[in-house]
């Protein structure tokens, strides 16, 4: 199965220049959704993982499947004044702007194993911010993984020094 297939290219969205990255053609079929999500566990492989945090809002999809299937905890990401519990927060360039994500104070022990996953990385700014989130709450992070990398945007290049993997590339 040829995943590409399923990921739809919206040319100037949300912005002029952008060339958006639809992954909602693959969420709609049932069967690459299933190989999609095979493909993010061989990344994975045998290592253990206590928690699988996902990114607001398109990482929610996979992660939470992910985490199931690795029989981990799944932890939000998310935008500003979305979380109710007390959060930690950091600031973020976006390659379409810049924000800040949290994530719940209690939502990572230190020591947990942590797999990040998000559907794109793209300058890798909200992944960065992920990672900052995450160790300051004392969690491990075994990979950084990825439905696909814009590698034109060496996003690679800003989590330097994690095990970074992705589906497809572009
Ligand atoms: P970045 O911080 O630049 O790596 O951006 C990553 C975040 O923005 C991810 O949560 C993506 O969902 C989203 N994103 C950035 N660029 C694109 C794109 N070209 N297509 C789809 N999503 C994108």
């Amino acid at each position: 199965m040829n995943l590409e297939n399923y990921i739809r290219d919206i040319n100037d969205f949300p912005k002029p220049g952008i060339l958006f990255k639809d992954i909602t053609p693959l969420l709609n079929n049932p069967i690459a959704t299933a190989f999609c999500l095979e493909k993010l566990l061989e990344l994975v492989g045998e290592q253990k993982i206590d928690k699988v945090v996902g990114i607001e809002s398109r990482g929610f999809f996979f992660a939470t499947l992910l985490a199931q299937k690795l029989q981990a905890g799944f932890v939000p990401i998310r935008k500003p004044g979305k979380l109710p519990y007390q959060t930690i927060k950091k600031s973020y360039a976006l390659e379409y702007g810049s924000d800040h994500i949290e994530m719940h104070l209690d939502a990572i022990k230190k020591g947990d194993k942590i797999l990040l996953h998000d559907d794109v990385l793209a300058t890798g700014g909200t992944a960065k911010a992920a990672c900052e989130l995450i160790e300051d709450l004392g969690g491990i992070i075994v990979q950084c993984n990825f439905l696909m990398q814009l590698n034109f945007l060496n996003g690679k290049e800003k989590i330097a020094g994690y095990d970074v993997k992705s589906v497809l590339n572009y």
